[in-house]
């Protein structure tokens, strides 16, 4: 597992939000999924691997999920993305959500991984809102 893919999820904490700080090591593994409970050494709280970002426990890899986002302004549709990924529709579904949720996130891996410019991460959020909406 790689500490420098999270952040720390408590808004008061001064790491809040920033990866790569060295702040998040593992506390322990917990439950079924074995899910890693992390910590932040900066505020000393703990979160679980599912917060912090949206990739994890979606057993997709990220770069697939960002490309299946990227496609969704060029097909026009969950169901043509999902076509072109080899996914279903609902999957495609749940990552838009599940993307939506951390727009903000989201947008920076698009940029980092896709090379997206602003532009295009615009279309894409409004995109999705307002296939969402309706
Ligand atoms: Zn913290």
């Amino acid at each position: 597992m790689n500490f420098e893919d999270f952040f720390c999820t408590n808004p008061d904490c001064k790491d809040y939000g920033k990866k790569g700080k060295g702040n998040i090591a593992l506390d322990r593994i917990y439950g079924k999924k074995k899910t890693a409970l992390l910590k932040c050494k900066t505020c000393n709280k703990t979160f679980s691997e599912n917060r912090g970002t949206p990739f994890f426990g979606l057993h997709t890899p990220k770069g697939k999920v960002l490309k299946s986002l990227a496609m969704l302004v060029e097909r026009g549709s969950v169901r043509g993305t999902g076509r072109a990924m080899g996914v279903s529709k609902d999957t495609v579904s749940r990552w838009r959500d599940r993307a939506a949720e951390h727009a903000e996130e989201v947008s920076r891996e698009l940029m980092k991984d896709l090379n997206l410019t602003q532009v295009q991460i615009d279309e894409l959020w409004s995109f999705i809102q307002k296939k969402r909406k309706t």
